[in-house]
């Protein structure tokens, strides 16, 4: 029995000395767990101010004996619980977005940088950042490097004043660039038009070395500020070479001139909008550099982890949000300039159709003028325009040429006897006989009254008075009669060639005065000088 109680008492002993040491290390492992949480608590303090209420009143528990606040605690647990979840998702969300905005950087960065070292630099800042969002400690460490890269790349630039204008302006100067493009084909067509204008003009004499000039003028390019200028010297031009200006040309000037206005305003609303641009680049360089100065600063004097990563997401999203702003201000400008151009475009289309209308009605024109509305011949001007270029023919390569003057022996009584009207058909008649008995690359003109003029080409006089003197007979020959009656028709002919040392007005004096001597000498006479 006392052998019994013996072991029953070591047993007990055994069991209290065994649940002292129990008590003993759990007391331990609280106060352990509980400085664990104490230390954390003020680890997480600082990221949102439910999160630090929660922790205050955590905070004097902490200090106490845990028993009696069971439930307390365990209603604090699950409510901090909460808080960390939610934490982590944000946590992730800042994350993500930090990463995003240190690769929109770095795009930036990449834009600047031409050498391959630099682009080998932003490839494994590049890694770096997209590994941040697990390994969120390395932050300062990245930033330190972009912003080291950064202010390398601007004092790599020769001029401390144009980095930031280039850092960021690639967009604005491709903008600008495609806008040159668009001017400048905008000129060439324009240019192409004048040229097809200038073209359809009979330049007088005198206005052909400043025609030739204004030709090579508008065929090497032109600047835009030098538009209004040729436009003003074409017109100029136009107007010295049409002596009869149709209220269809004025019409056409004046919406030229109107064009032009259009064509003016667009570039001074171009150059306007370049100064725009260039202001934004400049807001935005300002901008770009005080945010990385203070992000510099920021990673320089912040050791909290966790105040850096507020202060760099705040201020990395505010550069991304000028980097936005300038985006979209510099999109919308494009588009308006491109608008602008389309229209401008369909203006100089127009422009064009108008054109080729009164080139064609130009033309109508100048043959019109050129043409004797009578015998449907070439008329005196016609005449000076083509002795005109067979006179510079024989300037530059003597070929020779013979002019004709040829007048219809005493006409007067032909009106006297028969009328006007008699006398009229007779002109056609006579037009119509030196036509067929002329060679075609011969040139006959009703030169006025009842006389005509004929140019014979690579002709000398000896060939010209025989080929004169055939057409003198078919004219004698032809039965001419009015209302059944005959009607003797002659023509008395002077011949003469181009000589050396001849002006264009000798040629014809010449021919005039062998005439003279035709008519002298008895009439239906061919004579040479
Ligand atoms: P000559 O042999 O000396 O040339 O004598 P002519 O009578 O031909 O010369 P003159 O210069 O004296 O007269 C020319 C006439 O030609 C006068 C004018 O009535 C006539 N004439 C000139 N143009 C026209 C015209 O368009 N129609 C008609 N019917 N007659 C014209
Ligand atoms: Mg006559
Ligand atoms: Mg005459």
């Amino acid at each position: 029995m006392a052998e019994e109680q013996a072991d029953w008492k070591k047993k007990y002993r055994d069991l209290a000395q065994e649940l002292e040491q129990q008590e003993r290390k759990s007391a331990e492992t609280e106060l352990q767990l509980r400085q664990l949480a104490g230390y954390m608590s003020v680890a997480l303090e600082g990221e949102n101010p439910q999160f630090d209420s929660e922790l205050a009143s955590l905070k004097p528990l902490l200090q106490e004996e845990c028993a009696e606040h069971l439930g307390f605690l365990k209603k604090i647990s699950r409510r901090v619980e909460k808080q960390i979840h939610s934490r982590e998702e944000s946590r992730s969300q800042q994350a993500k977005q930090t990463v995003a905005t240190l690769l929109k950087w770095i795009r930036m960065l990449r834009t600047q940088v031409q050498n391959g070292g630099s682009q080998n630099l932003l490839d494994s800042l590049e890694k770096r950042s997209n590994d941040i969002e697990d390994k969120f400690y390395e932050l300062p460490g990245l930033l330190g490097d972009l912003i080291e890269l950064q202010s390398h790349i601007e004092t790599g630039s020769e001029n401390a004043g144009d980095i930031a204008a280039s850092d960021f302006s690639l967009d604005t100067t491709a903008t600008a660039d495609a806008l040159g493009d668009e001017v400048r084909i905008l000129l060439k067509r324009i240019g192409a038009e004048l040229l097809e204008l200038i073209s359809g003009l009979f330049v007088p004499k005198e206005e052909t070395p400043s025609a030739r000039e204004l030709v090579k003028r508008i065929e090497n390019g032109f600047e835009l500020p030098h538009l209004p200028e040729i436009v003003h010297q074409v017109v100029q031009l136009v107007i010295k070479s049409t002596s009869n200006t149709s209220e269809d040309f004025e019409n056409y000037l004046l919406e030229l001139s109107s064009r032009l206005t259009e064509v003016q305003t667009f570039v001074v609303d171009s150059r306007q909008v370049q100064q725009e641009i260039g202001k934004n680049q400049h807001d935005l360089d300002v901008q770009v550099r005080r945010d990385v100065k203070k992000l510099h600063h920021t990673v320089k004097n912040t050791n909290d982890i966790t105040d850096l990563k507020k202060a760099v997401s705040l201020q990395l999203s505010g550069l991304v949000r000028a980097m936005d702003s300038f985006k979209k201000k510099e999109e919308e400008r494009e588009t308006r300039l491109q608008g602008r151009y389309e229209d401008l475009i369909g203006k100089v289309e127009e422009m064009e159709e108008e054109t080729r209308k009164v080139k064609a009605h130009m033309e109508e024109e100048r043959l019109r003028a050129r043409t004797d509305p009578l015998t449907g011949l070439p008329n005196r001007a016609a005449y000076d325009e083509h002795i005109a270029q067979e006179y510079e023919r024989w300037s530059r390569y003597r070929t020779p040429f013979a002019v004709v003057v040829a007048d219809l022996d005493l006409f007067k009584n032909v009106n006297d006897n028969f009328g006007h009207l008699a006398g009229d058909k007779v002109l056609r008649l006579v037009a119509k006989v030196i036509t067929k008995n002329i060679r075609v690359t011969d040139f006959v003109g009703r030169y006025g009254g009842e006389e005509f003029v004929i140019i014979l080409p690579s002709t000398a006089v000896a060939e010209a008075e025989q080929a004169m003197d055939k057409l003198r007979q078919s004219l004698e020959n032809s039965p001419f009669n009015f209302h059944g009656k005959p009607v003797g028709i002659t023509m008395s002919f002077g011949i003469t060639e181009i000589k050396e040392g001849d002006s264009l007005e000798d040629v014809f004096t010449r021919a005039d005065k062998a005439l003279y001597q035709a008519k002298e000498d008895g009439r239906n006479l061919v004579r040479t000088k």
